[in-house]
């Protein structure tokens, strides 16, 4: 096992119904450490240059202006596997795919607003972490 560190966001869906804490318990119970964290309003260009990536997909502008319906909450997570593990505590993308226990089987609405991001490689993740925070606001 290598201690990596992994990106995540807590959408709007989750600010709104004020589960942050909730979600945080269960990211911490899986061993995961909340190494870095701070709420944000996004704005739109922000929001279409984090899921640049999905540009072309025909959900991308829903998605932009979900992102930016209400604040989010942005992390960095460190632990043994940190990308891989919290891709599994998160679950699937769709709730109704997501096994019993996960995030989002547990807290997401729908397909859209399903509580969490998390990065899906090291590299992305590396990338994501840059995107949102400076070195000096990451403390292991
Ligand atoms: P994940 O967040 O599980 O890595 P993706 O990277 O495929 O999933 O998609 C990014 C985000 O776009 C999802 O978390 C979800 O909020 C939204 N999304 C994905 N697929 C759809 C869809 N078919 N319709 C609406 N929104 C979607
Ligand atoms: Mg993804």
């Amino acid at each position: 096992m290598t201690i990596e560190r992994t990106f995540s966001i807590l959408k709007p869906d989750a600010t709104r119904r004020n589960i942050i804490g909730k979600i945080n318990a269960k990211i911490e119970a899986a061993g995961l450490r909340i190494i870095a964290q701070k709420r944000l309003q996004l704005s739109l260009a922000q929001a279409q240059a984090f899921y640049a990536v999905h540009a072309e997909r025909a959900f991308f502008g829903e998605l932009c202006q979900f992102m930016i319906s209400g604040p989010v909450v942005v992390q960095t997570l460190e632990g043994d596997d940190a990308v891989a593990k919290y891709r599994d505590i998160m679950g699937a993308t769709n709730p109704a795919n997501a096994k019993e226990g996960t995030i989002r089987q547990e807290f997401a609405e729908s397909i859209e607003a399903n509580s969490v991001h998390g990065s899906d490689s090291l590299e992305n993740a590396a990338k994501e972490i840059a995107f949102f925070f400076s070195n000096l606001e990451i403390v292991s």
